[in-house]
């Protein structure tokens, strides 16, 4: 540190009064374990503690291999707080992605849970380069494992206090990878300064209406942990002081339980996730529990069609946006001073949209020259930001990190418009656009509306090479009741008559599907969906 009056900002200043204030503040893990802050402070002392004895340094990457557990919770603060880098490993990837990942980021030690363990072993040879394998299990004090050198997570963990050194801000603190659905993952790092202001910024953006997430909340968080920082809101959490529940294995009836037991107010989840919550078929039965709660999604747009239902139950949604790039969130779909004066259902139409962006994110809709577009609702452009936690580029790839970074802005390669009140909705992803006749159809509003049918349970609209037009449109329906491709084209032709669509955007055939395929992050898998067209 250079100078008496610089502050750096790592998670060790931003969490150092956390443990006093919110002492008896409870971390529960399902209904199987449960501490307080306090005591989960002197965990990740404890963990800190024992990582060192193994043989972490400072600049180390730690990886962890686990579902949403509170054992995850303390690595989220020992091994970064401790100078090490966080590998968050994308559980959901198939085993060879799992490997290329763990190399490419140069792990050196590895937390597992023991169901991990024997994909692991299998592969065991690819492994040399991990130094240590610390393993843990729910329901044994030990696990026996091929793996080695290996640690019990019990037996590492002291019951002394670490002394965090006070790290430069600009500390790598975080590493993870993209979904990979074009290529191979990226690696993105975050950090310690980029954490800290995100996380400021996440307290902020929730904060209004028509969610107000309060100190008094309780909190289930669906969005993996390891998936950009299960969208930070674990260190905004802990910031904040909310009784925070962790499901686990995400499982329909587990969740609903926890929701009903825990009073949980506060999710946050990708649409899919949501989806299937409200198709589950004993959901009456929670009706008095799900009122009140209040969901942020995000990942992918917010359908009409679910919104609603959630709103049927009492259950607040509003839309929130980001990528793994932006660690992750720049907007959300909180009322602005514009809308002040509007009509509920006003409200409700502007809750569903991006949003607006969250303090400190610059963000703009640019052409192809740069130049913003008009906030005219219309004109379509890119999204491009600046904020003080954007990742630096991908991790070992300056090729792909200059195409992120062109111009000085972080390009999302999201095509949006900006309405003149300042809100956002984002129309397509440029990689999935559909180009018709040389025009571009825009396919989130046209799932969007397709969302809104009866018997519409998911819904995915991507381009069919057309010999005439270039591409044209074709929907993926998963039906939540018998319905017919006439039924959806009747519902079109309304939206065509209010001018919510266009005549030429219907699509041209309708699928049927059994389930919808999904990426390793839980979102219509349009590479997938391609392969399908005949
Ligand atoms: P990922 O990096 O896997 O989290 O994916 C980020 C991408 O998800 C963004 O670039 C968007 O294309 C999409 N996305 C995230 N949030 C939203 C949203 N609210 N509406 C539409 N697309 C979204």
């Amino acid at each position: 540190m250079s100078d008496k009056f610089d502050f750096n900002l790592n998670l060790r200043n931003l969490f150092s009064n956390t443990p006093r204030n919110f002492s008896d503040t409870e971390i529960l893990y399902k209904n199987k374990r449960k501490t307080t802050y306090s005591k989960f402070f002197q965990k990740v002392n404890g963990l800190a503690s024992g990582l060192s004895e193994i043989g972490v340094k400072q600049g180390d990457t730690v990886a962890v291999i686990d579902w949403d557990t509170d054992k995850y919770m303390e690595a989220y603060y020992a091994v970064p707080m401790m100078g090490a880098i966080l590998h968050t490993v994308n559980i959901r990837y198939p085993p060879e992605l799992i490997y290329y990942t763990m190399n490419h980021a140069e792990d050196k030690y590895v937390i597992v849970r023991d169901e991990f363990v024997p994909i692991l072993e299998k592969n065991r040879q690819l492994f040399d380069f991990i130094k240590g394998w610390v393993v843990y299990s729910d329901d044994s004090e030990t696990v026996s494992t091929s793996l080695g050198p290996n640690y019990q997570y019990n037996d590492i963990v002291k019951n002394e206090k670490y002394d965090f050194p006070d790290l430069d801000e600009n500390t790598v603190a975080t590493i993870f990878y993209t979904s990979g659905t074009t290529g191979l993952p990226k690696g993105v790092t975050f950090t310690h300064k980029n954490l800290f202001m995100h996380t400021l910024a996440l307290a902020n953006g929730i904060n209004f209406a028509p969610i107000n997430v309060g100190r008094t909340d309780n909190f289930l968080i669906l969005v993996p942990m390891f998936h950009v920082h299960s969208w930070g809101i674990p260190y905004m959490a802990l910031m904040n002081g909310n009784r925070y529940v962790l499901p686990g294995k995400y499982d329909v009836g587990t969740i609903l339980e926890l929701v009903k037991n825990e009073n949980i107010k506060f999710s946050a989840m990708v649409p899919s996730i949501l989806y299937m919550i409200l198709s589950s078929p004993n959901l009456e039965e929670y009706r008095e529990h799900l009122k009140g709660w209040k969901v942020v999604i995000g990942g992918a747009a917010l359908p009409r069609g679910l919104a609603l239902k959630a709103k049927s139950f009492g259950i607040t949604t509003i839309g929130a946006y980001g990528l793994s790039e932006t660690a992750p969130l720049l907007t959300i779909a909180i009322y602005n001073d514009a809308l002040k004066k509007a009509d509920e259902e006003t409200k409700f139409n502007y809750s569903i949209t991006t949003g607006i962006p969250v303090p400190m994110v610059n963000l703009r809709v640019i052409d192809k020259d740069m130049k913003d577009v008009p906030a005219d609702g219309k004109s379509i452009g890119e999204i491009v930001v600046h904020s003080p936690w954007l990742t630096s580029g991908y991790f070992k790839d300056p090729q792909k990190t200059e195409e992120l970074w062109r111009g000085g802005w972080l390009h999302t390669g999201d095509l949006a418009v900006i309405h003149q009140n300042g809100y956002i909705s984002i129309v397509d992803r440029e990689k999935d656009a559909v180009k018709s006749g040389g025009e571009f159809i825009p396919s989130l509003v046209l799932e969007n509306a397709i969302s809104e049918l009866k018997g519409v349970g998911e819904v995915a609209v991507i381009g069919k090479p057309h010999e005439k037009w270039g591409e044209r449109p074709v929907a993926f329906i998963v039906r939540s009741e018998p319905i017919k491709d006439g039924d959806v084209y009747d519902h079109l032709n309304k939206f065509m008559d209010v001018g919510r669509i266009q005549k030429w955007w219907i699509p041209d055939e309708i699928v049927f599907i059994d389930s919808m395929p999904k990426t390793s992050t839980g979102k219509a898998d349009k590479k997938e969906l391609r392969k399908l067209l005949k």
